[in-house]
Formats: C-alpha cells, sequence, structure tokens
C-alpha cells in the first residue's frame, strides 16, 4: 500500500476522531480506488463497486447523511497523489489537510 495513503490515514483519524473508524475501513479500498473521469470514481470493494462523485456516494452510509468510506477512500487517493494546494483540498472533501 502507498505508505503516503496511510501516513494520510494516522493524520486524518487524529485530526478528526470521529472518523478514525470509517477511515480505519476506507484504508484497504484505496486499492480498489479508478478514477473514471475528472471528478468521478469507482470504488471496487471486493466486486461490489461504489461510484463516488467527489463529496457523495451511492452507498447506503452516504445516504444518511455520512462521509462513508468510498468517500474517505477516494479521497486518501486523490490527496496522496501530486501536492495539491490545501484550500483545494479542504474545499472538495472538507476534511482536515
Ligand atoms: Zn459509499
Amino acid at each position: 500500500m502507498n505508505p503516503r495513503v496511510q501516513e494520510l490515514a494516522a493524520r486524518w483519524a487524529l485530526k478528526s476522531p470521529e472518523l478514525a473508524s470509517r477511515i480505519a475501513r476506507a484504508l484497504p479500498l484505496t486499492q480498489g480506488v479508478t478514477m473514471l473521469t475528472a471528478g468521478f470514481w469507482a470504488v471496487n470493494n471486493g466486486g461490489d463497486v461504489c461510484l463516488v462523485n467527489m463529496a457523495s456516494c451511492e452507498c447506503k452510509d452516504a445516504q444518511s447523511g455520512h462521509k462513508c468510506k468510498h468517500v474517505l477512500a477516494v479521497a486518501l487517493v486523490f490527496a496522496s497523489q501530486e501536492p495539491k494546494p490545501r484550500c483545494m483540498r479542504r474545499k472538495i472533501w472538507h476534511l482536515p489537510g
């Protein structure tokens, strides 16, 4: 697994303890994240694929207003790629940089 993803996950879990359990579940999902087109991602969870559109997802957890593990997995992959301005990351994902 990408060490930068792991480092980010640890940092986010510290900054947002309420998200820590979802971040832990998102971590293995980061291996199944594929960008489809700008802003649209597929998260493959052992054959169960969720479509994630920036900060929303089609799964039940997201529909009930939570930041689900799929969105977090995409956010981790997105943030671990080339450096982006902190303000941009926060605006898109509403997560600590
Ligand atoms: Zn989801």
